[in-house]
C-alpha cells in the first residue's frame, strides 16, 4: 500500500467503514491521529496530500539557464528525458573545457558536440560556446563561427579569470553580439580550513565574486552570469557582493541547496537578476524555486522571463 492509499484508507477508517487490516492501531481522537508501522498521519494534513506537486511543477514555463551536455548525463537524450518530466521547455546547454587545458582543438570539439545536440533537438536546446582566451585569435574566430551557427552565449571555465585582460577582446565581442557571459565561479566556504578567496591552490584561476565586480564595473554594458549559487560556495557572500552591479546575474543551479538560498538571492539582487538553472541537478533545482517564499509572479520571472529577457536582446528569445 502506498502512502497516498494509506491516507485515503485512513480517512475511511475514521468513519468506521474499513477493516483494520494493515493498521497496527487506531486512535480516533480530535485530530484523528492514526499510527501504523511508526508512521503518524494527521487528517489535518489531508490538503497537503491532495496537493498535486507535479501539477505545480508543470504550471511554470521554464528555461534552464545552466546545463551541460556530454558531461554528466551521457548523450543529450539524458537531458531531454529529465526536462520532459519537469516541464523544462528550453535548456541553455554548454560543454566547457572541464578537463584538459582548453586548447583550440579541445574547445572546437566541445562546441561541435553542443552544435550536434542543437541540431538533434532544435526546439529544446539553446547552445553556448566555450573558448580559452589564452588562445586569443582562435577564441575570437570561434565566437564568429558559433554565433553564425546559431549559438546564443558564452560559457567559460577556470582557464583564465573573468577579469584578466586576456578576456577583454572576448567580452567586447560579446557586447557587440548582445549575449551573456556565463562564467564558472566559486567562493569557498572553508571546508577543512581551505578558502578559495585567500588560497588558490586548486584551479587558481577560478573566478571569485571580486573578479566579477571588477569586470562588471569595467564593462557595464556586458552581461555576466555568476554560475551556480547552489554549487557549494558561500552564496550569501556572492549575492551580497553583487548588490550594486546590475549587469551581474546569478543562476540558482547546483546540488547544494540550503534553505532560504533562493529567497536570499531575490532579496539581495531583486527579482530580475536571478535565473533558474539545474547544472544537471534537475529535481532539486526545480524544487528549490517552488519551495522559495516568492510570489507567483516572482517564480515566473526566475523560472522563465528573466532569462528570456536576456535572450531577447539578441533576438534569440522564446515566444
Ligand atoms: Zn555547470
Amino acid at each position: 500500500m502506498n502512502r497516498r492509499k494509506f491516507v485515503s484508507g485512513s480517512l475511511l477508517s475514521s468513519a468506521g467503514l474499513v477493516t483494520a487490516s494493515g493498521l497496527l492501531s487506531f486512535v480516533a481522537g480530535k485530530s484523528n491521529n492514526i499510527s501504523s508501522g511508526g508512521q503518524q498521519v494527521h487528517n489535518t494534513d489531508q490538503a497537503a496530500f491532495d496537493f498535486d506537486l507535479m501539477k505545480e511543477v508543470r504550471k511554470f514555463r521554464k528555461i534552464d539557464a545552466h546545463i551541460h551536455v556530454h558531461l554528466f548525463d551521457g548523450p543529450p537524450e539524458g537531458n531531454i528525458d529529465f526536462a520532459d518530466r519537469l516541464g523544462i521547455e528550453k535548456m541553455v546547454i554548454s560543454r566547457p573545457a572541464y578537463e584538459g587545458v582548453g586548447t583550440p582543438g579541445e574547445f572546437r570539439k566541445y562546441n561541435n558536440q553542443v552544435l550536434d545536440a542543437m541540431k538533434a533537438y532544435p526546439d529544446r536546446f539553446l547552445g553556448q560556446f566555450t573558448l580559452n582566451p589564452v588562445f586569443q585569435k582562435e577564441s575570437l574566430e570561434e565566437i564568429a563561427r558559433c554565433v553564425d551557427l546559431g549559438m546564443v552565449g558564452l560559457k567559460v571555465y577556470t582557464q583564465v579569470k573573468i577579469n584578466d585582460p586576456l578576456f577583454y577582446p572576448v567580452i567586447e565581442k560579446m557586447i557587440d553580439h548582445k549575449m551573456i557571459i556565463h562564467m564558472h565561479a566559486h567562493t569557498q566556504l572553508g571546508v577543512g580550513g581551505y578558502r578559495m578567496k585567500y588560497d588558490t591552490k586548486i584551479r587558481p584561476n577560478t573566478s571569485i565574486p571580486e573578479d566579477f565586480t571588477d569586470i562588471a564595473q569595467r564593462y557595464p554594458e556586458a552581461m555576466f552570469q555568476y554560475a551556480h549559487i547552489g554549487g557549494g560556495g558561500d552564496w550569501e557572500y556572492a549575492c551580497k557582493s553583487f548588490v550594486d552591479y546590475p549587469n551581474i546575474y546569478v543562476d540558482t543551479s547546483g546540488s547544494n541547496n540550503p534553505e532560504y538560498m533562493v529567497d536570499f538571492a531575490v532579496q539581495q539582487l531583486g527579482e530580475d537578476r536571478v535565473f533558474f538553472g539545474t547544472d544537471n541537478c534537475y529535481y532539486q533545482s526545480v524544487g528549490k524555486i517552488l519551495a522559495a517564499n516568492l510570489s507567483e509572479s516572482q517564480k515566473k520571472k526566475v523560472f522563465f522571463h528573466n532569462y528570456n529577457n536576456i535572450l531577447k536582446k539578441a533576438g534569440n528569445h522564446v515566444d
